[in-house]
């Protein structure tokens, strides 16, 4: 396994995979360590997460620089996304001793209460998106119910994967309760039949879902999936159009396009389709394309060259289907992962830019008849994770809401995830659910005690 930095093409490091014997010999050491962590009160296991958010506030500007080499996101935007894994810390610190406390329950015995256990070893395969925030949102709460993990990090990332690592020894966690292994994907299978393996957490796309699911479901191990998506974003009629303008070009362009919640799909009334479109290219014109720890950049190079390729060849089927290109949907000339903001119109259902994931800086716009429709396509995807609707009037928009297929819905803002509201998704956007109570509860034997 290799990283190379996407900006120059240049190969930066070296990765031997994990022999099965190393892998067996780490779970090993991971297994004991969880028999004595589980014994530990919650608030005695905060202690290591407080500390966790210390290192990450006071070296956020070296791991920023970090993912900006492995995966060229743009500095300031690592930055914030540090912050970010902080606060995940803060707030599994402030609410985890409540969400994890007995609960007593009424019934016709003396007494009856559910309690909250943890599982053993939870197996985290990552992916190098948001190569620090993925990490964290899974494994922070894990931890604090008592479980172990064991992360396989995304094979372009494997600066980042030890870089966390060493975040959770500093903290002083537990020798072998946070260990990093290096493992192709094509070889978790192995790892999730392990007997100490006793779920999987996997964040990345539905071909990975599908398969981590069915060896986990062989085994009938625990799996969160928190997959691919095609977020619509859904313009009507009254909306208030400078500002839906702003929002989704930021929804769009957020780490390069290459979010799960980026905004994908741009749905909007016919009515104020033309003064839509006219915005959203003037603003998705300004964005500055260039090397990510430069000043001023906002959109780095892709994070592989593979996956330029893959999403420019999505662009070229989709022009081939009718779309228009108005802006970029040219490789630039030099090295790196580039590929320029670009916004596809005349999209329609059935066109590749419709039906399938864009993980990239590439926006398309759908024209739709009413509300009615628009509503309508965005249901008509295989996903089902995010989406937002622009309007002033908020009771229909509540209504609407109720409508649409996904794990969350934003009204007049973008899709995003936050430490106290339920995250994921359904459809083959995956299932389970990642932060807030419903996170913490994921990975723990809600255990029934009853006394006569
Ligand atoms: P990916 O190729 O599925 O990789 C994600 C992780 O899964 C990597 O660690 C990868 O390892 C591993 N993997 C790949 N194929 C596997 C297999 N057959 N069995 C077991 N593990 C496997 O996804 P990606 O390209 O890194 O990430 C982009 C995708 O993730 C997009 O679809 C995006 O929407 C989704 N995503 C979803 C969320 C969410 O919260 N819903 C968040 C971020 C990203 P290798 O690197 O070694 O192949």
């Amino acid at each position: 396994m290799r990283t190379i930095d996407p900006t120059s093409g240049r190969k930066i490091k070296n990765y031997p995979e994990f022999s099965l014997a190393k892998i067996e010999g780490i779970l090993e050491k991971t297994q004991k360590s969880f028999m004595s962590w589980r014994k530990q009160s919650v608030n005695a296991r905060a202690v290591f997460m407080k500390r966790a958010a210390k290192i990450l506030r006071s070296n956020k500007e070296q791991y920023a620089r970090l993912m900006a080499l492995e995966m060229g996101k743009p500095f300031d935007q690592g930055i914030n996304e540090i912050e970010k894994c902080a606060l995940v810390c803060d707030f599994y610190v402030e609410h985890a001793a409540k969400y994890l406390s007995d609960k007593y329950i009424k019934t016709q015995a003396s007494k009856s209460f559910i309690a909250y256990e943890p599982l053993g070893i939870v197996l985290a395969v990552m992916p190098w998106n948001f190569p620090f925030w993925q990490v964290f949102r899974c494994a922070i709460p894990t931890l604090m119910a008592g479980n172990a993990v064991v992360l396989k990090h995304a094979s372009n990332v494997g600066g980042c994967a030890l870089a966390i690592e060493k975040v959770f020894k500093e903290a002083g966690l537990p020798p072998f309760l946070f260990s990093n292994i290096y493992l192709s994907g094509s070889r978790v299978k192995n790892v999730i039949q392990h007997p100490f393996i006793q779920a999987v957490s996997l964040t990345g796309s539905t071909a990975a879902g599908k398969s981590i699911a069915a060896t986990a479901g062989a085994e009938i191990k625990k799996v969160v999936l928190e997959l691919g998506g095609s977020d619509p974003y859904i313009v009507l009629e009254d909306a208030d159009i400078n500002q839906a303008v702003i929002t989704c070009v930021n929804a769009r362009m957020i780490n390069g396009g290459q979010s799960c919640v980026a905004a994908k799909r741009f749905i909007i009334v016919a009515s104020r389709f033309k003064e839509f479109e006219e915005k959203f290219v003037s603003r998705m014109q300004l964005q500055q394309m260039g090397p990510p720890l430069h000043e001023g950049i906002t959109l780095g190079p892709m994070a592989r060259h593979d996956l330029r390729d893959q999403l420019h060849a999505q662009v070229q089927q989709s022009v081939k289907q009718g779309a228009k290109i108005l802006l970029g949907g040219i490789i630039p000339p030099g090295p790196g992962a580039f590929y320029p903001a670009t916004v596809l119109s005349h999209v329609h259902p059935g066109m590749v830019a419709f039906r399938q994931e864009l993980f990239g800086p590439v926006a398309a716009l759908i024209k739709a008849k009413d509300e009615v429709e628009a509503v309508k396509m965005a249901n008509d995807t295989v996903f089902g994770l995010g989406a937002a609707l622009f309007t002033k009037n908020l009771a229909k928009a509540q209504h609407l809401a109720k409508e649409i297929q996904a794990g969350s819905l934003f009204i007049n803002e973008a899709v995003r995830s936050d430490p106290y509201l339920p995250f994921g998704g359904i459809k083959q956007s995956g299932y389970g659910r990642e932060l807030s109570e419903a996170g913490i509860r994921e990975f723990v034997n809600i255990k029934t005690i009853v006394i006569k």
